[in-house]
Order: C-alpha cells, then sequence, then structure tokens
C-alpha cells in the first residue's frame, strides 16, 4: 500500500475532524490492501463496479460496510440487498424502483443517496436536478418505502481548476439543503451529501461535505481506468 500509515492517520484525521466520514475506495486494488487498512481501524470502503464489490467482499470475512459509488446496472441490484451499507449511486427512478423491489423482498429496508448532475460534462451520471424536484413533488421517490434516502452525491467536473470544483460543490449543497427543506425536513435520515475524491476533497469539506471517497490518494495510482 503506497500511503504511509501516518499519512493515512492524518488524511482520516483531516476528514474525521471535521465532523465528515472517510470511505476508502479500492477499487482495482487487491483484498489484501483493504486488510490491511482495515487492520489500522478504516471500516469504510468503496467499489464502483458490482462484480468486483461481489469478489472482494466474498474473499475478505471482515465487518467491513461496503459502499457502492458507481452507476448500477438494473439487474445488478440484487446482489447487493441486502447487505449493502449505502449506495451512493442512485442516479435515476428505474433503479431506485429496483433497489426498492429487491429490498421489499428481502424485508429491509436499504440506504441510499440521490446522485445529481453538477458536472459541466454530459458524461456524468444523475438525476437532472429539476427533473429530481419533479420526481419528489410527485412523491415517485417517497413511495418507494423500502428505500431510505440518506441525502445527496456529485461529482465535480474533472479540472485543476478548484474555482469551477468549488462552485459545484457549493451548488449540490444548495440543492441538499433546498431538498431537505421543501421534502424531508423531518427526516432525521436526509443528512449526507457525498462530495470529494482525492483532488478535490479540501475543498468538498470547506464546501459542506459529510463524505468523501477517496482512492488514490490512499492506495495508488491505478493502472485500469474505471
Ligand atoms: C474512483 C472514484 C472515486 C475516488 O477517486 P480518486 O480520485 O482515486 O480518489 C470517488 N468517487 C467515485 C464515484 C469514483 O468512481
Amino acid at each position: 500500500m503506497p500511503l504511509r500509515l501516518n499519512d493515512w492517520k492524518l488524511l482520516k484525521n483531516e476528514i474525521e475532524s471535521r465532523g465528515a466520514t472517510l470511505v476508502a475506495v479500492s477499487k482495482t486494488h487487491p483484498s489484501e490492501d483493504i486488510i490491511s487498512l482495515f487492520q489500522e481501524g478504516q471500516r469504510h470502503f468503496g467499489e464502483n463496479k458490482v462484480q468486483e464489490l461481489l469478489e472482494k467482499k466474498e474473499s475478505i470475512d471482515l465487518d467491513i460496510q461496503w459502499h457502492m459509488i458507481g452507476h448500477v446496472q438494473t439487474n445488478k441490484v440484487k446482489y447487493m440487498i441486502p447487505w449493502i451499507h449505502l449506495i451512493h449511486s442512485g442516479d435515476r427512478l428505474k433503479v431506485l424502483k429496483e433497489i426498492h423491489k429487491r429490498s421489499t423482498r428481502e424485508g429491509v429496508k436499504t440506504d441510499v443517496l440521490l446522485q445529481i448532475k453538477i458536472a459541466k460534462e454530459d458524461s456524468k451520471y444523475g438525476f437532472d436536478y429539476h427533473d429530481l424536484v419533479s420526481l419528489l413533488e410527485d412523491g415517485k421517490i417517497q413511495d418507494l418505502t423500502s428505500i431510505r434516502i440518506k441525502g445527496v452525491m456529485g461529482m465535480a467536473t474533472f479540472t485543476d481548476n478548484m474555482d469551477v470544483v468549488r462552485a459545484e460543490f457549493r451548488k449540490l449543497k444548495s440543492y441538499f439543503d433546498t431538498i431537505k427543506d421543501q421534502f424531508y425536513k423531518d427526516s432525521a435520515l436526509f443528512t449526507e451529501i457525498s462530495m470529494g475524491m482525492s483532488g478535490d476533497y479540501q475543498v468538498a469539506l470547506e464546501e459542506g461535505s459529510t463524505m468523501v471517497r477517496v482512492g488514490s490518494l490512499i492506495f495508488g495510482p491505478r493502472n485500469v481506468t474505471t
């Protein structure tokens, strides 16, 4: 594992001292790296592909809180229910309905974040904010009673320009505030803003992130592009 232990402790402390959660994004890295970090006290790990998540979960017999952070095909949802800790990528109604259906069948509630588009590129997954508000106004998401909506998730534009990134994170925070105020005012559950990665987690924390998803800074560069 490339990050020295002391550096990881500093990172974790920097994040937790602001009341946020560090999700260690282990995609493309071997299970041994996850186990080493778990032994140092890390509990939240994130993966962006269902297949890889399943392989790792099956190879590691530890009490890890697994986060799904990547786009999920509807037909893969069933493999994550009932044990997934949090699905960050609730990015369209179809996948939310499937999570609801499978959770109902298993008799569980599944925690999900609403992924909202904040970046310039069209390639990013996520709800268009205005479409999402319409769905909420129509009660379409609240109807899915086996899902607990815990907050929002977003990914900033991939750029070194931190002014652009900061403006996008600020936008996500304002979306969170508006949605909470209009639809989840009395919910003690709607509390999370998942934003910030290796290159921008500090900006994200300054703009109100409660959950940062950090991969390469902890585990080193990935040889595979994902
Ligand atoms: C890979 C990934 C991350 C972590 O990216 P790093 O730049 O390696 O920290 C965070 N969020 C999502 C959705 C990812 O796919």
